[in-house]
């Protein structure tokens, strides 16, 4: 199709910000966004709730490769992911109203670097994301299989290319978001330089963050910092535990913002306000939405299950696949709810998504906005 419109934060470009912060635009191959609406700076500000859709691991090939026992090879057809990447895109175009973006976690395709069928997956994908609503774009964030297990330079570059930044910012409505690579995290041995200026990145953006009175930060990233568990053991679908640490206090302390009175205090109450759909229509639990801002929580994938835990109110969330399962959970995507006092998201069948489109309850809140 050729139209523009795939991709990305037409928001607030982190390189308008102080600091001399590198220039964020996640620019895909369909959008060469150069210019910044004139209202960007308006983006800074809380204007109402919105909501947006996050989803993960299209892994196209992979539903192949693991039928067939070969999950390093096998990866040779991907019709499969195809049928279901179509079918959550044909649920967002029926959206009503829109949602501000939509977020791929990571493992956009199974083909790691160098491997055969990569190139014709990434296509073949593209091909697909590009039939999206040209009014919602789309946001990419890198995973393993985008970039490697070991990323490189070369790898990194390779991805940037194909969907743009590995990590960026940008803001919509007031509440500033992160896309972090995870890969940094997980192993930058053959690329330490490039995990310390996503480093010293991040501690820019936090300030500016708290300088500008974000309501939410809102990160998201392919590999969870922890599963459930702040505590648990490292593993293949986790960082390991000093890592995971630092990066959970870094994201935790940025916590004095927009009029919070101390995070620590607040810690237990965030626990309850950010949580499942299904709690939060509960009655007796809608006397927790009280003033309280400046929530923060990490949006994931990579488990190819739902998963998720908190870190001193700090959220972690962990969404299943749009493609292959390793669980009980459906091909689904996440829609998340973001207003003035809370974070509501809710994992929807791919199924239930398009036939019923979101429920009346989330769709409420939405429809308080001025
Ligand atoms: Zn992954």
């Amino acid at each position: 199709m050729g139209s523009p419109g795939l991709a990305v934060s037409p928001w607030g470009c982190a390189s308008r910000l102080p600091g001399g912060i590198r220039c964020q635009f996640a620019v895909s191959p369909y959008q060469l966004a150069q210019e910044t609406p004139a209202d960007v700076d308006d983006e800074y500000q809380w204007k109402g709730p919105f909501y947006f859709i996050q989803g993960a691991d299209p892994q196209v090939g992979m539903m192949k490769a693991w039928k067939c026992g070969n999950p390093k090879d096998g990866d040779d057809e991907w019709g499969e992911e195809m049928k279901l990447t179509e079918q959550a895109v044909q649920a967002i175009n029926k959206l009503n109203p829109k949602p501000k973006f939509f977020v791929l976690c990571g493992d956009l395709i199974h083909g790691m670097p160098g491997s055969q069928w990569r190139k014709n997956q990434e296509q073949d994908l593209k091909n697909v994301l590009k039939n999206t609503d040209q009014d919602v774009p789309l946001v990419f964030v890198c995973g393993n299989h985008d970039i490697g297990n070991t990323p490189t330079k070369e790898t990194i570059d390779g991805y940037s290319k194909s969907w743009g930044d590995d990590y960026f910012s940008f803001w919509v409505g007031g509440v500033f978001f992160l896309v972090l690579n995870s890969q940094l995290f997980f192993d930058s041995s053959q690329c330490p330089d490039l995990k310390q200026a996503q480093d010293v990145w991040l501690d820019e953006q936090l300030a500016v963050a708290k300088e500008q009175k974000c309501k939410h930060i809102i990160v998201f990233q392919h590999i969870p910092p922890f599963l459930r568990n702040p505590d648990e053991e490292h593993s293949y679908f986790n960082l390991k535990k000093p890592v995971r640490q630092e990066i959970m206090e870094k994201l935790h302390k940025a916590g004095a913002i927009s009029g919070m009175k101390g995070s620590e205090s607040i810690g237990n109450i965030h626990n309850a306000i950010i949580k499942d759909f299904a709690n939060e229509m509960n009655p007796e639990n809608r006397q927790l939405s009280g003033t309280q801002t400046g929530i923060k929580a990490v949006f994931t994938g990579h488990y190819h299950r739902n998963a998720g835990g908190s870190y001193k109110g700090l959220e972690v969330v962990v969404s299943s696949a749009i493609g292959c399962q390793l669980g009980e959970d459906t091909h689904g995507l996440r829609v998340v709810v973001v207003t003035e006092e809370k974070l509501l998201h809710r994992y929807y069948s791919l199924n239930e998504l398009n036939s019923q489109g979101i429920e009346k309850e989330l769709l409420d809140l939405i429809a308080k906005q001025k």
